[in-house]
């Protein structure tokens, strides 16, 4: 399940398979812990760990 939870607002939304891959490849260039995603209802920004992502991306 690609779904990350607004701590704000507690809407729920979802990533693209897409989206996933592309802040794994930034986290991994630029060697974060987490990534930032800002939420689509109240424009708060949402941190999902990297550890959260992994599970996330498809295998390869
Ligand atoms: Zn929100």
């Amino acid at each position: 399940m690609r779904r990350v939870r607004c701590q704000r607002c507690g809407h729920m939304f979802s990533l693209s398979r897409e989206a996933v891959i592309a802040a794994l490849e930034e986290l991994r260039e630029k060697d974060l812990e987490y990534y930032t995603f800002e939420c689509p209802r109240c424009r708060h920004v949402v941190k999902v760990p990297r550890a959260d992502l992994e599970r996330m991306a498809p295998r390869s």
